[in-house]
This record gives C-alpha cells, structure tokens and sequence, in this order.
C-alpha cells in the first residue's frame, strides 16, 4: 500500500498550486490524483471551440510541471477517514486536499448533438462538430454561454442563436455589464431570446416553453453546475457533505470534523463566485495551513470574496467588472490574454 504526507484528489486551479506550492516550501512527500494527465487553463476553452489546436497552448502535462509530486492518473472512487482508493490503488494519508471542482451536466435526456463545455476535449468535440452544422443555439447566457457566442460570432459565419432563462445576460453582474454583452453580440449577428426555456428534445427538434422550434442546430448546453462528490464515504462525510453536494469547510478551509483533511476550489461552501481566482486563493490558504499544522503554528482564516472578473468576446473585446465598476472594450480584452500567460507561466515555472 502506497502512502504519502499529502495527498491532493484533482489537479485543476486549486489542486495544482497547492502542490507546487507544498514541493516548494516543505519536505512532505506529496501524491497528485487526477483522472486527466495535464492541468489546464479552463478560461480559455471557449477558444477550442473554434480552434482545435488552441488546446496545446493551455494544456500543462502534470509531469512537466510537478518537480517533487508524484502524479497518478487515476480516478479516485473513495475516500473514507486515511485512506484513499482509486481504480487501480489505495493510497493512505497524513493530509489530504480535496479539489475536483464541479461538473456541466446536460439537462436533456436525449443528448444526440448536444455538448457542453468545461474541458479541452469538450471544446475539441463541439470544434469537430461544427464542421457539420451551420446553426448553433446555446443554450444559457451566463458566462460562458456569453464568452462561446463571442467566440463564434467573430470568427466564424455560424448562425448563432441564444435562449436565456433570465431577463439579461450575465445577469450576476451588473446591468451595465449585460447591455453591453448584448449590444456586442447582436451587433454580431446572434439572436437572444429572454426568459425562454427548453422543454423538450427529440431527435434533431428542440422546443421551448415560448414555442419556439429549432431543428437541425448544434446545441451547447451552458446552464450551470452541479457538484458531486460520490467518492466521499457517507460513513465519515456524511456531516461535512450539504444537501446540495458542497463539501463544508470551516473557516480555515478544513473539511468539517476532519483537521488533516482540506477542500478548495468550486466543491466547497464558501459565499462566493465559483472562479479560478478564488480556487488559487483557496489553494494559498491550504498550503499555508498544511505547512502550519506541521509546524504547530497558528492557522489562517479564509476570507471569503468575489474579486474582479473578466470576461471575453471574442479574441480582442472584452469586459473587466469589479462590484458596480465595468470596463468594456480591448484592455479586458487584453487582460485576458495576459492572464493566461501568467497562470500558464507559472504553472511551468514555479
Ligand atoms: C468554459 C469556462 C470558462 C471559465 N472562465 C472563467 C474565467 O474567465 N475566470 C475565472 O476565474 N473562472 C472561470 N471559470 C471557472 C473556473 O474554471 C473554475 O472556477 C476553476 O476551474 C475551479 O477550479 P477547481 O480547482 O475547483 O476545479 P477544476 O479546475 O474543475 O479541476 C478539478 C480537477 O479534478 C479532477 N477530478 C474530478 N473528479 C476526480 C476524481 N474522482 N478522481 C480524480 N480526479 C478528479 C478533474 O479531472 C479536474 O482536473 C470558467 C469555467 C468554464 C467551464
């Protein structure tokens, strides 16, 4: 039976840099447990859509990027109070970090032409599919729903159609924000219809509670997600689990009941938006702790918070929104590019 000092289930934002950070600063002898071999730049992914080979440039393979971790690629199936068992292994722990983020389910039974987007795979499907379609209907107009029309209203003549549930794009952020999403893709030749819901899926037919039909398109399904952690056993989780499927973490980011075990990233309960930012700040927080609880020093409280976002229309135009403040136009455009090289730099470099 394999055993390590830390063992980290998912190698996304917060999975990742707490095992750069934790083979930087300590001596623990650390495992990474992921079901894919690279970490990945997800912001980007709306870009696979349209381009297939854009998906090299944000892919980091663990084992280029892991000096001292050991990266398994695995599936990890349970997990009970020190051990842990994958598909093919049982690892035992000292500390343990949970981080495997939050799933984009389709919410249709019959699925046939219908994607949704998270990981480069996903984005390389919907790019081999587009070959064969000429209309596209997406389905959500929250953020990434948004950041795929821009994608496909730019750089494509795809006829792009959106049904939104709510009265305004994006509609977490500011008005201001939303009008100009929609000025922007309009302009661009996308179709929005407000408050308009799929209820039904047949074959290639799509119908809608405002009866609209819709045949024949490609569907990518952006209506939110779900999160699931089946591999918790209920024997020992069952109080740190909500009914909703978020892992409770207390303030310090340690799983309800447990002091050696953590979560972060979009798995856990904190008040706050489910970014990447906030998943590296967890990831801060834990490794901190982590060194701290070996060192028998005070631990750090998380502070929960929505920093600024932004969000990309295509390769050159964006939005930047902190709070009620919203910057439009080719600087959060910008931003977005230098962000991605920052992560991807530091991914490869730290
Ligand atoms: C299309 C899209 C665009 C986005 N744009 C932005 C943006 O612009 N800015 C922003 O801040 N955020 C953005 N987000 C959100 C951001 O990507 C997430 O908040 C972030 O990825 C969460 O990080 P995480 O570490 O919690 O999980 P993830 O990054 O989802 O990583 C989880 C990892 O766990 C692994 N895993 C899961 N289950 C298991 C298992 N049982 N065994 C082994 N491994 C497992 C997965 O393979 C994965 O690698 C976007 C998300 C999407 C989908």
């Amino acid at each position: 039976m394999e055993k390590y000092d830390t063992v980290i289930v998912g190698g996304g934002f917060c999975g990742a840099l707490c095992a750069k950070i934790l083979e930087r600063k300590s001596s623990l002898s650390i495992a990474l447990i992921d079901k894919k071999p690279y970490f990945e730049f997800i912001p980007a992914i709306p870009k696979v859509v349209i381009n297939k080979n854009y998906s090299k440039k944000i892919k980091a393979p663990f084992i280029e990027i892991l000096r001292k971790t050991k990266f398994i690629l695995d599936e990890v199936t349970k997990i009970t109070k020190d051990t842990i068992y994958t598909r093919s292994r049982t690892i035992k722990f000292k500390y343990l970090i949970i981080c495997t983020g939050t799933e984009y389910p389709i919410k249709l039974k019959n699925k046939k032409n219908v994607h949704t987007l998270k990981f480069s795979n996903e984005g390389e499907a919907i790019n081999k599919d587009l070959e064969k379609f000429n209309d596209v209907l997406i389905v959500g107009g929250g953020i990434v729903g948004s950041e795929i029309a821009g994608e496909l209203a730019t750089q494509t003549n795809k006829k792009v159609t959106m049904l939104h549930s709510r009265d305004r794009l994006i509609n977490r952020n500011p008005e201001k924000a939303s009008q100009y999403v929609l000025d922007f893709l309009t302009k661009k030749g996308v179709t929005v219809y407000f408050n308009e819901k799929v209820t039904e899926h047949t074959e290639n037919t799509l119908k809608t509670n405002k009866g609209h039909v819709y045949e024949g398109h490609i569907v990518i399904w952006c209506t939110g997600i779900t999160f699931k952690v089946p591999f918790l056993d209920k024997k020992y989780f069952s109080l740190s689990i909500e009914e909703d499927g978020h892992v409770k973490v207390n303030q310090y980011l340690q799983v309800n009941n447990y002091e050696n075990i953590f979560a972060g990233g979009d798995i856990i309960n904190t008040k706050e938006e489910k970014t990447a930012q906030n998943a590296d700040r967890h990831a801060k927080t834990i490794a901190y702790n982590i060194l701290h609880l070996e060192s028998k020093k005070r631990l750090k409280k998380y502070k929960p918070r929505t920093g600024p976002l932004v969000i990309s229309l295509g390769p050159w135009k964006g939005l930047f929104v902190a709070g009620n403040f919203v910057i439009t136009g080719l600087i959060p455009g910008l931003m977005k590019h230098l962000i991605e090289m920052a992560v991807m730099f530091r991914m490869k470099n730290l």
